[in-house]
């Protein structure tokens, strides 16, 4: 008889013991494709977050001490573990989320890559050496900050958990890791699979709805450095907290992203790679979803056409179904936002080239079909702000300075992606890009090694590379002396 969360049973992790809310309060989690009640999971709330970090805070001497190999190995060990529940995670992952299975059960294999990248770089947790006097030896060495608060967003909970453990866990951190109160079922049972893995309270996982949980996190003082992937408001109310005691920040934020269209472009291809990019496997909510297509006024109508054509194909139903290609929303609030937006585009002008509804046919769930608005302009919303579904502007320009200025023109700045095979464009247009990551006929991949991140409100901070994992310590200088000459 299986037992603990393959039982449908879910509980946090604090100090080496799973356990229920303080309060025992539960809430409960929907199942988007059919809105009915899929788990109850403890509702936690301050106390809890104060025990986490009691728990942490405890663990953390023991853990900083311990060799970095040996915090590797307990990573690596971990992966291990979660491969060995690969296929029920990601189901479990699809189920919790609305989002595909094939993707979802993906994600489980990127965490584990995750934590296998961040045990190998172990041995890259070294100073330098300065040689500053001829009188002693003069160098650096790294060192953790302490107490670690990890939250997440909804839209891949257990990739991010993973991304939100690695670094710091490998760096001689402790962690208390919060997931989405929407979707925290992967991360629960990534509590119980850890439980072993790592001495008591190096790993907390505590869950709960509404704010009050993440708040007490961040604002307690013994929470040295807050790693949050999340929404504009969020990200600036946490750095607001965080500011009080000047703890550390990264933040991985929202996007509004453009994919330029070159007059050179194969419109066709450029469609498809704009199909891949918006990421409707999660149907658009995603922070890198190239939501803004910026095409040439040459290449406008066959780019729509196929677009169109595309997207009238993909088959939106169950996301338990491999051939699904989009499933449902997270939740009611994000079905009622994407559909007032889409309200919002016709209002504003728009002109409606597919999409824009809930597909006939489907009562339930919280499904809406790809959406693509043409002649969007950039006093529009749906040009400037983050929709998180699956829903598209596309906004044709004449000359390449004017589609430069329109790509730049919203206050995010996480990716960009340009379709053109024209090398003297991509050297022009790549640096004038406001864009922490960029692609270049990319279909919206991320690599492990190559820093992801976002510039202007899409947040500070470099995730997925060596620099994630140097952000989780400090340097301090050593200078070691012969008596003063
Ligand atoms: P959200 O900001 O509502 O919540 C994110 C997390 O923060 C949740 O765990 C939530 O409970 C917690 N939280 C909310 N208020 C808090 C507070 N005051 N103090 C502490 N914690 C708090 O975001 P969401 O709706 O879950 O996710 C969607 C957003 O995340 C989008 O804007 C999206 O672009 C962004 N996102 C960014 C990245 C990236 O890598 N840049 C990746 C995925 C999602």
């Amino acid at each position: 008889m299986p037992e603990g969360w393959r039982a449908g049973t879910y509980r946090m992790l604090t100090g080496g013991r799973l356990t229920e809310a303080a309060s025992g309060a539960q809430a409960t989690v929907i199942d988007p494709a059919t809105e009915e009640e899929l788990a109850r999971v403890p509702d936690g709330g301050k106390q809890d977050a104060a025990a986490a970090v009691d728990a942490a805070w405890a663990a953390f001497p023991g853990w900083r001490a311990t060799p970095a190999q040996e915090r590797a190995a307990a990573c690596t060990r971990l992966a291990d573990l979660i491969m060995d529940s690969q296929t029920e995670l990601g189901e479990l992952e699809s189920r919790d989320t609305g989002n595909c299975i094939g993707p979802m059960t993906g994600d489980i294999g990127a965490s584990a890559r995750t934590l296998r990248y961040f045990a190998g770089l172990a041995p890259e947790l070294k100073g330098v050496s300065v040689p500053a006097s001829d009188w002693g030896l003069h160098f650096t060495v790294r060192e953790p900050y302490g107490v670690v608060a990890g939250i997440a967003a909804f839209n891949h909970p257990f990739l991010f958990a993973a991304a939100k453990i690695a670094a710091p866990l490998v760096a001689g951190n402790t962690v208390v890791l919060k997931p989405p109160p929407q979707a925290p079922l992967s991360t629960l049972a990534l509590a119980e699979i850890a439980a072993g893995v790592f001495p008591p309270g190096v790993l907390n996982i505590v869950t709960g709805e509404g704010t009050e949980l993440g708040e007490a996190l961040v604002a307690d003082r013994r929470v040295s450095r807050i790693s949050l992937t999340g929404s504009v408001p969020t990200g600036k109310a946490v750095m607001r907290a965080a500011a009080d005691r000047l703890a550390d920040v990264t933040l991985e934020l929202g996007g509004k992203n453009p994919l330029l269209v070159f007059p050179d472009a194969d419109p066709e291809k450029a469609a498809r790679g704009a199909i891949r990019a918006m990421n409707f496997a999660w149907q658009g909510q995603s922070c890198g979803s190239t939501s803004r297509v910026l095409v040439h006024e040459s290449r406008r109508d066959e780019f729509c056409d196929h677009l169109t054509r595309l997207l009238a194909g993909m088959r939106i139903g169950s996301p338990q179904d491999p051939q699904t290609q989009i499933g449902a929303l997270i939740s009611r609030i994000q079905y009622d936002r994407v559909l007032d937006y889409i309200a919002i585009g016709r209002e504003e002008g728009a002109r409606l080239l597919t999409g824009g509804r809930r597909p006939p046919g489907m009562d339930k769930g919280f499904y809406v079909e790809p959406t693509v608005f043409d002649g969007v302009t950039e006093d529009m919303r749906i040009f400037r702000e983050e929709i998180f579904g699956p829903v598209m502007a596309v906004t044709a320009w004449n000359d390449e300075d004017d589609a430069v200025r329109l790509a730049n023109a919203v206050d995010y700045g996480l990716t960009a992606n340009l379709y053109t095979n024209d090398l003297p464009t991509v050297l022009r247009v790549v640096p004038r890009l406001e864009a922490g990551f960029v692609w270049v006929n990319g279909l919206g991949e991320h690599f492990l090694g190559l820093p992801f991140g976002g510039v202007k409100q899409s947040g500070l901070g470099r995730e997925e590379g060596l620099e994630q994992l140097l952000s989780f310590t400090q340097s301090k200088s050593v200078s070691l002396l012969t008596l003063n000459p």
